[in-house]
Parts: structure tokens; C-alpha cells; sequence
């Protein structure tokens, strides 16, 4: 992977961010004055991601992750903690205040059909997204959407259609086109080629990755999948339950994981490459319910590392080397 020149500054700084789902609770648990149930979707996540790089976020289905992405975005409202950007505490002001953040981070989503406007051309999608944030003078807009389209490999000519009419891969051009029509300092991208064919997957990959380079563009990527965040990504976090447990440079959490549950994934992670079939990482038993989440640490009950102290006492997560953070008893056996 071609390392671009990463900032040491941090664009975004997430302090112990919490999002849980309340349960609706049944009227005989209320009775019986049972305790309140929730989802811990986000259950105290710290992260620092740098200007210029790609951070990625991986972890199985129901992690958190995304629930972490949209919080940052203010897309789920936290429940507690603090998000800086640029320095900026954008937790605690008004909707109103945000707003004025909000052009400079933006969404790439898995499905990008939700986030375009079926009624509108690309060319009025695009200009009416400047518009709404002043990015640019209307005398400007069309050569803008010239450039766009050609920042994601469309042809101008596309640019008279209707989301419907193009593939899933154009799709996802497109939504990624929309994100850059505002000049945003920081894109997350929530699997974003997890609903396209293995062929294509590439190819976006490829678009995003050089975008990122070019632009000199931070990007949070999220996925469960441990191949496109081995080639795109230049640190990785990985959670499991609503916790960061391991956060490393990618080609040294993949050579040399620490967390055991890092070592799970990493020994599956297979190669970007649509000749090869794509292996999902096998860990012993189910991931616990986010609403029950086991004592002390989390990853107890499938590790294979467990000893008594690990039911007992939940680990912090620690920095044991430069640049690296894990979050387990017994990270160096
Ligand atoms: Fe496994 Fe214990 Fe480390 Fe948790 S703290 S990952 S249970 S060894």
C-alpha cells in the first residue's frame, strides 16, 4: 500500500463516547421494579484520527461500529462524551452551531441509493448539495460538476440521469461524488463496498484510496471485512462490543496483533484480490448480546486466553509500544 505522508495532528478527537438504545420494558418488569435495559452499542470509545490518514474500523456485525460513525456525525445523538474537530468540541453545541461543521465531514454510505435523491439529476444533486453549503458561485457550479465527475471516473454525459439508472458500483461513485461536492476535510465511509459484487469492490476501493491520497483527505473506514481495511487503511482500531480493544499501524496489527481477538481476525484476513474467494474469521461461540455484556472483559467468554482475573477485572486499554493501544491482561504472553 502507497503510505501517503500522514499529519501528526489530529483533525478528530473522540473522548469516552457512549450511545446505548434504552429497551421498551414490560409492564411486569416495570412492576417488579426489574432494572432497565439497554442496548451498549457504544460503551466508551476513545480515538484520536490524524489529519491526511485512514484510520479503519473493523470489528463483527453488531460491534458498534457504525452506531460509533453515525455518533461522531451527530447522525445518533451521543449520550455522553465529547467529539473535537479541529478543536472543536461539536458534542455540545447547538443543532444550529453543527451545521456549520457538518459540510466539512461527511458520509459515504453502504447503500448509496438512500443518500441520493431519486427525483433529482446527478448534475442538480450535485450543484444543489454547493448550493445549500456556499461552496461555490453559481457561475462556477457546472465546470464543478465537470471536475467531480471526473474526480470519480464518470463521463460528464452521466450527469443528465437519475440515481436509478446507474449500477450499484456508479451508485457508490456517485455518493462518494456528492461527499466531495462540499470540500470536506473528512469523510467516514461505512461499508462502503459491502453491497457491491467482488469485482467492483476494487475498483472503488482503488477510487477512494487515491482520492484520499490526492485530495490529502482523513477518512474513517468502516468494515467488517479485513481485507479492504488491510489495503486501504494506515492505523486500524478494532472493536468488539462497543469497545476499542486494539488500535496499531495496519501492516503491524496484521504482522503482529496483540489482542487475541486481533489474532483471530488477522490470521483469517484473506487478500484483496476478486480471484480469491473471501473467508469470514471463525471465532469460537456467538458475540455476546450487546445488552448483556459479560463482566470484567469483554472477550471472556470466547477467548482462549481467559483466566479468572479476566472474568474479574475489565482491562484498560493501554499503550504498550509507540502508536500501539491494546486492551488485555495478558497482551505480551
Ligand atoms: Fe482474553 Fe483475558 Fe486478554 Fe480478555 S483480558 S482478551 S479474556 S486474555
Amino acid at each position: 500500500m502507497a503510505v501517503a505522508s500522514i499529519g501528526e495532528q489530529p483533525l478528530v478527537v473522540i473522548k469516552d463516547l457512549y450511545k446505548h438504545f434504552p429497551l421498551k420494558q414490560a409492564i411486569l418488569d416495570v412492576i417488579a421494579r426489574k432494572p432497565a435495559l439497554s442496548v451498549r452499542a457504544v460503551d466508551g470509545v476513545s480515538l484520536v484520527i490524524k489529519q491526511g490518514e485512514t484510520l479503519g474500523l473493523v470489528g463483527e456485525s453488531g460491534c458498534g461500529k457504525s452506531t460509533l460513525a453515525k455518533a461522531i456525525l451527530r447522525l445518533e445523538e451521543p449520550d455522553k462524551g465529547t467529539v473535537l474537530f479541529n478543536g472543536k468540541d461539536i458534542t455540545h453545541i447547538s443543532r444550529q452551531e453543527f451545521r456549520g461543521h457538518r459540510r466539512h465531514m461527511q458520509m459515504v454510505f453502504q447503500d448509496p441509493y438512500s443518500s441520493l435523491n431519486p427525483r433529482l439529476s446527478v448534475r442538480e444533486m450535485l450543484i444543489e448539495a454547493m448550493t445549500v453549503h456556499k461552496v461555490c458561485a453559481p457561475k462556477d457550479a457546472e465546470a464543478r460538476v465537470a471536475e467531480l465527475m471526473a474526480m470519480v471516473g464518470m463521463n460528464i454525459a452521466a450527469a443528465d440521469r437519475f440515481p436509478g439508472e446507474f449500477s450499484g458500483g456508479q451508485r457508490q461513485r456517485l455518493g462518494i461524488a456528492r461527499a466531495l461536492a462540499v470540500d470536506p476535510l473528512f469523510i467516514i465511509a461505512d461499508e462502503p463496498v459491502s453491497a457491491l459484487d467482488v469485482s467492483i469492490q476494487a475498483q472503488v476501493i482503488n477510487l477512494l484510496q487515491d482520492l484520499q491520497e490526492n485530495l490529502h483527505l482523513t477518512l474513517l473506514f468502516v468494515s467488517h471485512d479485513l481485507r479492504v481495511i488491510r489495503h486501504i487503511t494506515h492505523r486500524v482500531a478494532v472493536m468488539y462490543l462497543g469497545k476499542v480493544v486494539e488500535l496499531a499501524p495496519t501492516q503491524e496489527l496484521f504482522e503482529r496483533p496483540l489482542h487475541p481477538y486481533t489474532k483471530v481476525l488477522a490470521a483469517a484476513a484473506p487478500v484483496l484480490d476478486p480471484r480469491v474467494r473471501h473467508r469470514e474469521y471463525a471465532i469460537e461461540g456467538e458475540p455476546p448480546s450487546p445488552i448483556h455484556i459479560p463482566t470484567g472483559c469483554r472477550f471472556h467468554p470466547r477467548c482462549v486466553r481467559a483466566r479468572d482475573i479476566c472474568k474479574a477485572s475489565e482491562p484498560e486499554l493501554q499503550e504498550v509500544a509507540p502508536g500501539r493501544t491494546v486492551a488485555c491482561h495478558f497482551w505480551g504472553q
